[in-house]
């Protein structure tokens, strides 16, 4: 019928605007507590009517892959071991895959062998170029760089607040933990480990070593006491070289 259109999207307003004195009344005083979840479910997608949100007072909560501009992992300041430590080696990927190419970065050198050190010595990022592709995390091999989810960068000044340098950029991995901790946990599982891709694997090649050299101990005493049949049979099964 003509008209009928008009009068279900009708409908579907009216019960909106029902709803929320509905859920409003449901909350009551609850609906004011910054304390619990209310807000967050309020604003969600089980939400019953419209809900009005304070902002800057209130602000949505937003999903775990949002992604505004790039912020670079380091290290928690309690790192037992490298506190601080950036994680980026500057090896420059992110820089060559950014589409509107508003990555700059300066690599460090040994001041005295003049040999590259797997750290940047500075790094920019223009975020009024920035168009939030996500590319620059996407292919960085070491995890280094993420999408953050603060999106208050407004300023007025244009020349130079909105050139992110190292510093700036710089947000610990506990911090990417927090916003996206899905994500951080399947990336650990690729990586396998908590840590840097490069402490990984240095900690298997030691580890590595040191469980050789403890079997090499082994069967050098195993030959002294003349157990050449169980030398045989572990070198056989480990496929040493000797
Ligand atoms: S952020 Fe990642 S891709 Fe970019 S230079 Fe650093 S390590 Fe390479
Ligand atoms: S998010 Fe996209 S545009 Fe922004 S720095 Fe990364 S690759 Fe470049």
């Amino acid at each position: 019928m003509y008209g009928r259109g008009i009068f279900k999207g009708l409908v579907v307003t009216f019960k909106h605007f029902i709803n929320t004195y509905v859920d409003d009344l449901r909350y009551g005083w609850r609906k004011y507590s910054k304390d619990s979840d209310n807000f967050q479910v309020r604003q969600g997608p089980k939400s019953q009517g419209a809900f009005t949100v304070l902002y800057p007072d209130e602000k949505v909560a937003v999903p775990e892959r949002f992604r505004f501009v790039p912020f670079l992992v380091v290290e928690d300041q309690d790192h037992p071991e490298r506190p601080d430590h950036i994680w980026c080696t500057s090896c420059g990927i992110c820089a060559k895959v950014c589409p509107p190419q508003c990555i700059w970065i300066v690599r460090s050198e040994d001041p005295v062998t003049k040999r590259p050190i797997p750290e940047p010595e500075a790094f920019f990022i223009d975020i009024d170029i920035c168009m939030n592709c996500g590319y620059c995390a996407e292919f960085c091999p070491f995890d280094a760089i993420k999408m953050d989810h603060d999106y208050e960068l407004a300023s007025y000044d244009r020349t130079t607040a909105h050139i992110h340098d190292k510093e700036r950029l710089s947000k610990p991995v506990s911090y990417w933990k927090r916003i996206a901790p899905t994500t951080a946990y399947e990336e650990m599982e690729a990586r396998g480990g908590w840590e840097h891709t490069d402490v990984i694997k240095a900690k298997k090649k030691q580890a590595d070593a040191e469980a050789k050299k403890t079997l090499s101990n082994f069967l050098v005493m195993q030959r002294k006491l003349g157990r050449s049949d169980l030398i045989e049979t572990i070198r056989n099964a480990e496929e040493l070289e000797w």
